[in-house]
């Protein structure tokens, strides 16, 4: 006879909330009604980071000021909070802090769902050049020391987050789709799966309390978001009424920034190189016992479109030129 899995409903803790994709799933969990820590670190006074620590504890998070990387304070901290579900979203030079944060995971003994900082591509599939295989060998690491730790894990790849993949940008929050020019890579009909960040924090949070995902790969695939470059740039030349010019970067160019070596350029260019060139996030079926579809999941929601997300950036962008006509009288 099966044993009935337990259910989750505790609190959870979100690290790296005053981050970009932690911020969506910071604030989707509090939306949640779920008890919601966030862990800040002690650095970094910037006002933008300021109001975003208070934008979180206004709308009920429970700030909790320390670092991954400290082992003991983080024990005490599960245990105190009695946390049941541990979402981590620290950016790409600190993924490797969160093997000490499994540590102390695996000491308290009662966390029920742990989700390390993914949220991209399926790194044991996607196999990037350099530097970008690097960083995903710090992610590979992570996973490993997750399952031989044995505590319930969830891996979401949520693919490309919806905006224009620009291969030079110093941030991926930087996905605003050009006014200038389209850069284009390859042929322009390299594929892949644009999701917008509020569905992103929703369905992450959807996922960590859902018995359905324990120990298994999440894909975020929805047909409805999968375009060409070709059809992306269709599509905003539609929204802003003309057409722009459009440059063309080679799988040759990308191998050579991505050779360079600069950080961050390089990861991202051979990150791109991989989706664009290689097809990373449609050259290969679900159909593991470990891995399930969110569209299989969660059937009745509804993911915004391309189309929806590409309306919001033209209604900021009349806003921030009223601003400005506004500022100039
Ligand atoms: P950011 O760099 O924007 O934010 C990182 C966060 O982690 C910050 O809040 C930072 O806090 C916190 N942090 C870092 N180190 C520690 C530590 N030792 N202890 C506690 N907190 C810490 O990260 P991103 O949002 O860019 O990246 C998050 C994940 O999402 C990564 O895995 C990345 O690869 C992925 N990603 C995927 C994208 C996609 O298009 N699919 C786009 C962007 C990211 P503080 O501010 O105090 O330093």
């Amino acid at each position: 006879m099966a044993v009935a899995q337990e259910s989750i409903n505790g609190p959870a803790l979100v690290i790296g909330a005053t981050g970009f994709i932690g911020r969506f799933v910071a604030d989707a969990c509090l939306d949640s009604g779920h008890t919601t820590y966030v862990l800040v670190t002690a650095g970094g006074k910037s006002p933008i980071r300021a109001a975003s620590i208070e934008a979180l504890r206004e709308k009920g998070a429970i700030i909790i000021e320390g670092r991954i990387n400290e082992k003991e304070f983080i024990e005490q901290k599960l245990k105190e909070y009695g946390i049941e579900v541990v979402i981590s979203s620290v950016g790409g030079t600190n993924i490797l802090d969160q093997l000490t944060l499994i540590e102390a995971v695996k000491a308290v003994g009662t966390v029920k769902r742990f989700l390390p900082s993914e949220f991209g591509h399926d790194i044991d599939k996607a196999n990037p050049v350099e530097p970008g295989l690097t960083f995903y060998n710090g992610k590979r690491r992570v996973r490993r020391a997750l399952e031989a730790a044995g505590i319930p894990y969830t891996y979401i790849c949520c693919n490309a987050i919806a905006g224009w993949p620009y291969f030079d940008n110093i941030h991926p929050s930087e996905v605003t789709p050009p006014l200038d020019r389209f850069q284009m890579y390859g042929d322009g009909n390299g594929r892949a799966f644009y999701v917008a960040g509020n569905d992103i924090g929703k369905l992450t949070i959807k996922a960590a309390y859902d018995l359905r995902t324990s120990n298994k790969t999440v894909h975020f695939r929805p047909a409805s978001n999968l375009l060409s470059l070709n059809e992306m740039a269709s599509l905003w030349e539609s929204k802003i009424g003309r057409k722009l010019p459009r440059t063309t970067l080679t799988e040759e160019d990308l191998l050579s920034i991505a050779a360079e070596n600069i950080y961050p350029g390089s990861i991202v260019a051979s990150l791109t190189h991989d989706i664009f060139i290689n097809g990373c996030q449609t050259n290969f079926n679900i159909d593991g016992q470990d891995e399930i579809e969110i569209g299989d999941l969660y059937p009745d929601m509804a993911l915004r479109t391309i189309d929806e997300c590409f309306d919001d950036y033209i209604s900021n962008l009349n806003l921030k030129q009223d601003l400005d006509e506004n500022l100039k009288e």
